[in-house]
């Protein structure tokens, strides 16, 4: 119906079929609803004149610009209409036809006229969709304007067939919801806002709930999958408990709560752990990968950087240095030991390419966000066996508000660790702006000094991208030049990014770790689970370009000890007053950050979406819990009545092309 130019603009916006298209609704309304005669018109306000074309005229303004004047007249009197560089429209505004022009009334010169105002031929509408009324203005790309939206939304509603409404009628009464068609109809070309909200309330509905359709069967699928049964051994886990340097937290011993009685089940476990940079999610993991290895199975832990993986090696190796359980690591670069014998495997990615995993009775995903549905399907698929799939714990540290955490991870159980361990202090955080960049480095010069102060400084963020370009290691390399170059000899610097060698990584990682290294220039890649607790100073460079949930992440890299730790946000002069970067200096918590960022932002974007890959909302409002929830009983009453399920599927969803 579209042709293919417009087609692969449109899908710019997200438009890729006609459901699309009438789901594209308007950012904002200009109010031309005022129909006054030329006489009345006043100066600064908005209005619809109808008229007749005494005369139009192409010229040249005084400063060169093509400008067309078009003059127009009703029976009180007349008024210029005035566009520049659009000599076109002078094939449509012909002397003689009669037309509706809506826009501001302003002065030109020292007559009143119309700059660049709408204009709608009568003879071709009986009631006007660019004028005369509430004027839908869309989110716009290159080539596609407001007015061209409109006219083809306008011309598909014709298309539409009115009664053809998919949502069962149970739903739409129980949850107080207007019909579809009079709902996309009023949200594009309402006669007033209050209309228009109702029926955007629909179409909001409309897409959480197709977003908890596809949960609630894949929580089906998950439920007829066998897995393997384990028994927990209370005793083994209390001697485990003990064993640790440390006393959980109430939070986590919850998550272990729940992730225990999953592991008892015959289906397998889905449960992603929500847990804040530095909560501690490792040893819940490990936990459940004890329990694992006395059921006699393997654990298979998967993270998405090498140095992550390294990290979790070493840990796992160390937390369980008293148990006969043996650990094995499997990254693109390293082997060590045998993954075919170890209880537990840690690797990255480079996992995918084994051929097949015996007897796995535990996948776990740290930071599974990082990972591709399709690498996490591949590896589900090497660890099942028999038709036996694997119990599955993702882990994120990257908190989502609890609206959207239902929504997209809805197929999945959720537990959350919203606690820090006791005596962690909190850590401060400042905005420096670069006129105060030599006083922010004497200041750090004295705390390595004074104090043995170890310090990250993380390079600005050339592209935003997870994998590392080589234009943002040689930006890297740049800045460590320029830094070594002012602190001299007397402080230790080192360098790192993802294009080393993982054994240069490593012992950078080591030197570093064992304050052989006062500063660890870094790259942005620092940002996932690195564990140095002795680091208390986190200076990233060109704050502006993070976003709030990365440099929430960043900053966690510090605070990890019980002395106290800083955070400097380095920043041109003129985004001090930057709202993200404010919200950071008054809180410590992402979940804070998670909420104050949904404020921040339009309804439809949110903290933590685009590092977890979410697409966009477009009529929906994240911060409508009761949305969310209605939304999910709407899917579950689908998916537990068969009658209920028969009216929705028989329902033509219209998604044909747009
Ligand atoms: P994350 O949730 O970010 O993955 P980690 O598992 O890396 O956090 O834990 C961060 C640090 O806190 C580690 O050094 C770990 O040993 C320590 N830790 C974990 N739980 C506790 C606790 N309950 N009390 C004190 N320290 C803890
Ligand atoms: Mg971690």
């Amino acid at each position: 119906m579209i042709g293919t130019s417009y087609a692969v603009k449109l899908q710019r916006l997200g438009i890729d079929t006609v459901k699309d298209l009438v789901f594209h609704t308007p950012s904002r309304f200009l109010d031309f609803s005022k129909i006054s005669s030329i006489q009345n018109l006043q100066i600064g306000e908005f209005y619809t004149i109808k008229g007749v074309i005494i005369s139009t005229i192409n010229q040249y303004s005084k400063r060169g610009v093509k400008m067309q004047l078009v003059n127009i007249k009703d029976d009180t009197g007349n008024i210029n209409a005035i566009w520049f560089n659009q000599p076109y429209i002078l094939a449509t505004l012909k002397k003689g036809a009669e037309f509706y022009l809506a826009g501001k009334v302003e002065f030109f010169g020292r007559n009143k006229a119309f700059i660049s105002p709408e204009y709608e031929l009568i003879k071709f509408s009986t009631s006007g969709i660019h004028t005369g009324r509430l004027v839908p203005i869309y989110p716009e790309t290159a080539g596609i304007t407001s007015k061209w939206l409109r006219s083809r939304i306008n011309a598909v509603l014709k298309l539409l067939d009115e009664n053809d409404d998919y949502l069962p009628q149970k739903i739409k009464t129980m949850f107080g919801l207007q019909d579809l068609y009079l709902s996309v109809k009023q949200a594009h070309f309402p006669i007033s806002i209050k209309q228009q909200k109702i029926a955007v309330k629909r179409l909001g509905f409309d897409e959480m709930f197709m977003l908890q359709l596809v949960n609630q069967k894949k929580k089906l699928v998950h439920k007829n999958k066998k897995s393997h049964p384990m028994n927990i051994n209370n005793k083994s886990i209390t001697k485990f408990y003990n064993s640790l340097p440390f006393q959980l937290t109430t939070s986590q011993i919850a998550a272990i709560g729940d992730i225990l009685s999953d592991l008892k089940m015959p289906s397998p476990m889905h449960r992603l752990l929500q847990g804040d940079v530095g909560s501690g999610k490792t040893v819940v993991a490990a936990t459940a990968a004890l329990v694992t290895r006395e059921n006699n199975l393997k654990s298979i832990f998967m993270a998405p950087t090498q140095l992550l993986a390294n990290q979790h090696f070493n840990t796992l190796k160390s937390t369980f240095k008293n148990y006969q359980i043996t650990v094995a690591l499997l990254t693109s670069s390293d082997k060590v030991g045998d993954i075919n014998f170890a209880d537990i495997v840690v690797g990255t990615h480079a996992l995918i390419f084994k051929q097949r995993f015996k007897n796995v009775g535990l996948l776990t995903i740290d930071e599974q966000h990082r990972f591709g549905v399709s690498q996490r399907n591949k590896l589900i698929k090497l660890a099942k066996q028999n038709r036996r799939y694997p119990h599955i714990l993702n882990m994120t540290a990257t908190p989502i508000p609890r609206t959207a955490a239902m929504t997209y991870y809805g197929d999945l159980d959720l537990s959350t660790l919203n606690e820090l361990p006791a005596g962690r202090k909190k850590i401060t955080t400042w905005i420096i702006p670069e006129t105060k960049r030599k006083n922010a480095y004497d200041w750090i010069l004295d705390k390595i000094n004074n104090d043995q102060a170890q310090v990250y400084i993380v390079c600005p963020l050339i592209e935003e991208s997870d994998k590392e370009s080589m234009a943002q290691i040689k930006a890297a390399k740049v800045e460590f030049d320029k830094l070594v170059k002012y602190f001299g000899r007397s402080v230790r610097l080192k360098l790192l990014h993802g294009k080393l060698k993982s054994k240069e990584k490593d012992s950078i990682l080591k030197s570093f770790k064992a304050g052989k290294t006062d500063i660890l220039v870094t790259t942005p890649v620092i940002e996932v689970g690195i564990d140095v607790p002795k680091a208390t100073i986190m200076l990233i460079e060109a704050s502006e370009r993070f976003g709030l949930a990365q440099l929430h992440q960043l900053r966690g890299r510090v605070g990890r000890s019980e002395t106290k730790s800083y955070c400097l946000l380095f920043t041109s002069n003129d985004s001090e007053n930057n709202l993200r970067l404010r919200a950071l200096t008054k809180t410590n918590s992402g979940f804070e950050l998670a909420e104050l960022d949904l404020k921040l932002r339009g309804p439809g974007e949110i903290y933590g979406v685009a590092q977890h890959g979410f697409p966009k909302l477009k009529n929906a409002n994240w911060s409508d819990i009761k949305l969310v929830q209605n939304a999910l009983k709407g899917a579950e009453m689908v998916f537990k009545s068969e009658s209920i399920k028969e009216e929705l599927y028989s329902h033509y969803l219209f998604s044909q092309p747009a």
